[in-house]
């Protein structure tokens, strides 16, 4: 297996960071998750201009040109023989001394990572995937903005861990107010009497590029979609749920625990419903159409 790291491949047994990187130290970085379907990098400008926007919310200077990223990938994958894939770039402040100051960091610290892309169980799509609402809220706006694709996880981890104890697959996390916002590597959709529900950018979410193409391909085929503040209660009472993000695409929710109460005394059940099934669908024609064109 081989890595692109700063500026070559190199053996992923000889791809490694110092101790003093700034994102092993401090969290201080960016990141992105991409699709690779039959040799195309799916949505690749728009991963780009996330990474970008990452960038300059925490005030980094990506050391690469957009071509000479859209190659590093590129390479990256034709060094591995991946055409199905799952391509993770991270962008870290880089080596420097101990201290939370950028600029003991001369040059950021740039990689690419490919593996080939594993599919789902196909259970998670026939039967859906079981999650809770979490104990732990999402970062505040004005703390680590979640727009940012910061490297700084640690949130989202230990909803994840709340989530592996409850045995359910994703962890949705509320707002300080108590509003949904997503869950840890997902973005979430609702319905609420055929209208299609989910948190607005507001209300504190990565705004998930899955998510855009989710609601376009729900307006172009005659859905109402309201983007807003939404209550757990709301999720509890939906016909259907499901989340989405680059790697499951679109994938049912079949079950909802409510963990912020300290009890587990909500518990809602959903079928796999039309809808949900509909914008898989889609979204799936939606890639074949990108990757032929
Ligand atoms: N929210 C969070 C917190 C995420 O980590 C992800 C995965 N990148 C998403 C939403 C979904 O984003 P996308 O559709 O761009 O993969």
């Amino acid at each position: 297996m081989f890595v692109y790291l700063n500026n070559k491949i190199v053996p992923a047994s000889e791809a490694k960071v110092s101790v003093f990187d700034h994102g092993f130290l401090y969290g201080d970085g960016i990141y992105e998750t991409m699709r690779v379907y039959d040799g195309v990098i799916f949505m690749l400008d728009e991963h780009i201009k996330r990474l970008y926007r990452s960038a300059s919310l925490i005030g980094l200077n990506i050391p690469k040109k957009i071509p000479d990223i859209k190659i590093s990938i590129y390479e990256t994958l034709k060094a591995n023989s991946l055409t199905n894939a799952y391509v993770r770039l991270t962008i870290s402040r880089g080596y420097g001394t101990i201290g939370l100051d950028p600029d003991l960091c001369k040059e950021p610290t740039f990689v690419v990572m490919t593996n080939e892309f594993k599919s789902y169980p196909r259970s998670y799509y026939k039967e859906g995937i079981k999650s809770i609402i979490s104990s732990v809220r999402r970062n505040l706006k004005e703390a680590i903005n979640p727009q940012i694709k910061s490297l700084n996880f640690l949130n989202n981890i230990l909803a994840k861990i709340e989530a592996k104890q409850a045995d359910v697959y994703e962890a949705i996390m509320l707002n300080a107010e108590g509003y949904l916002t997503e869950g840890t590597i997902s973005n979430i959709f609702f319905v609420k009497d055929n209208i299609l529900c989910t948190p607005s950018v507001e209300c504190g979410i990565l705004d998930g590029i899955t998510r855009a193409i989710v609601i376009d391909l729900a307006l172009k085929n005659g859905l109402e979609v309201k983007e807003g503040k939404f209550t757990p209660e709301e999720l509890y009472m939906a016909s259907e749920v499901f989340i989405t993000n680059t790697t499951m695409e679109v994938m049912p929710v079949s079950s909802i625990v409510d963990r912020t109460m300290h009890n587990t005394a909500c518990i809602a059940h959903k079928p796999v419903g039309e809808i949900s099934k509909l914008l898989l669908k889609k979204y799936q024609q939606e890639v074949n159409g990108y990757v032929k064109e």
